[in-house]
């Protein structure tokens, strides 16, 4: 059978373990060039001995904002065939899924197909860093969770019924992934629409989508503010370390991070973070998405954003400069 739902993770056969689309461009841009691209199977076993393969788009380049590319997605092979309980197969005609459903509001339906309109939508998102690093690696920090029973990707649940996988709600502790999502959700669909997302924050309760993302200068405390703070800004290159100052002030003061050397070198995807801060030269600006806490700088230098892990920041370039602005 083909597939007709849009594939949200599949089996990355280099890596041996399933992935989604954020997470196969940090694996694959943390390689040392020159890279071979990845090859994906679905993450279903019995299309994998069908050969249904995957097709990974535009996760060889870093994340950026831009009209010309699409966002990075996984797309079925057309021409695959894939078995009849694959979780990337919904049973249900087009027409049905237009109709509500028994028991379903108005509002729960236009939720539905709003969903169904994205690559990849996230439910419950878990901000807490429990994946800790071990010898500084860390197994399935890619942070994509099937469920909330806290197996990572790395585990392959074969036990698991097909039916209760396809209801089963996306699960991440990937920040950047979140912020993919989220970033998609708001170009793709109508205010309207958008407006109607939520997520599940674990540990803190369901809110809107677009409340768990708040501007810089719209924080309301120092420490926590209990939601992703971003805003773009420009980044300056020390070492290997950098820093990050925000365009957007708070309360009239500077808000900036600082990503020391040190913090670098014990980070597993310092390569493909590298890159993205040389990158940054080139691009008029970045946006820094982050899960950091404020803090009044000691030297009274403004206020610091201040990361315990670089898992709680994602960066995503702005357009290129014009040859005038380049120096
Ligand atoms: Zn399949």
């Amino acid at each position: 059978m083909k597939t007709n739902k849009r594939i949200t993770r599949a089996y990355c056969v280099e890596l041996d373990r399933e992935m989604s689309i954020v997470a196969a461009r940090r694996e694959y841009l943390s390689l040392e060039p020159p890279r071979e691209r990845f090859t994906f199977l679905c993450t279903n076993e019995e299309c994998r001995e069908l050969k249904a393969k995957i097709t990974g788009v535009n996760y060889d380049v870093n994340p950026q904002e831009t009209t010309q590319l699409q966002t990075a997605h996984f797309r079925a092979n057309p021409k695959d065939e894939h078995c009849s309980d694959c979780e990337w197969i919904e049973h249900d005609s087009s027409s049905d899924q237009d109709k509500s459903r028994p028991g379903e509001t108005e509002e729960q339906a236009a939720l539905r197909k709003a969903k169904r309109k994205l690559d990849d939508y996230i439910d419950i998102f878990d901000p807490s860093l429990k994946e800790k690093t071990r010898g500084g690696e860390h197994r399935g920090s890619g942070g994509d969770e099937i469920d909330g029973d806290g197996h990572g990707t790395g585990v392959r649940r074969t036990n698991a019924e097909p039916s209760d996988r396809r209801r089963a709600p996306t699960k991440t502790t990937d920040l950047e992934r979140l912020v993919e999502s989220y970033r998609t959700a708001k170009a793709e669909l109508s205010k309207d629409q958008f407006n109607l997302l939520t997520l599940q924050v674990s540990g803190y309760g369901v809110v809107p989508l677009r409340s768990y993302f708040r501007h810089i200068g719209a924080a309301t405390s120092l420490g926590d503010n209990g939601c992703v703070l971003f805003g773009g800004g420009t980044i300056k290159r020390y070492g290997e370390g950098f820093s990050f100052t925000f365009y957007d002030t708070l309360a009239d003061q500077r808000v900036s991070l600082y990503v020391p050397a040190k913090q670098m070198s014990t980070y597993r995807y310092r390569r493909y973070l590298k890159e993205l801060v040389i990158q940054a030269d080139e691009v008029r600006y970045v946006t820094l998405y982050s899960l950091g806490l404020l803090e009044e700088n000691p030297k009274g230098k403004g206020i610091d954003l201040k990361v315990k892990d670089l898992r709680q920041i994602a960066f995503v370039l702005g357009p290129a400069k014009s040859p005038a602005e380049s120096t």
